[in-house]
């Protein structure tokens, strides 16, 4: 799974967002980044942003699921 974590962009933040693809991950990032940090970070929406929190993403391994 591919995660993002908003400390990555140098925020004091502990917030981790997850997605199955990284198009999941970034916009959950995008997500959270407008309704938390609405203030300090600017038009998210555009391509190149987009692009840059996409290069933040990390492959972690998918051993959380309970249960299992
Ligand atoms: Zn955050």
């Amino acid at each position: 799974m591919k995660v993002i974590y908003c400390r990555s962009f140098g925020l004091d933040c502990n917030a981790k967002m997850k997605g199955r693809t990284i198009e999941d991950a970034v916009n959950a990032a995008i997500n959270h980044g407008v309704s938390m940090h609405g203030q300090v970070l600017k038009d998210l929406q555009t391509p190149e942003k987009r692009e840059e929190i996409a290069s933040k993403a990390v492959d972690e391994p998918d051993d959380l699921r309970p249960n299992v």
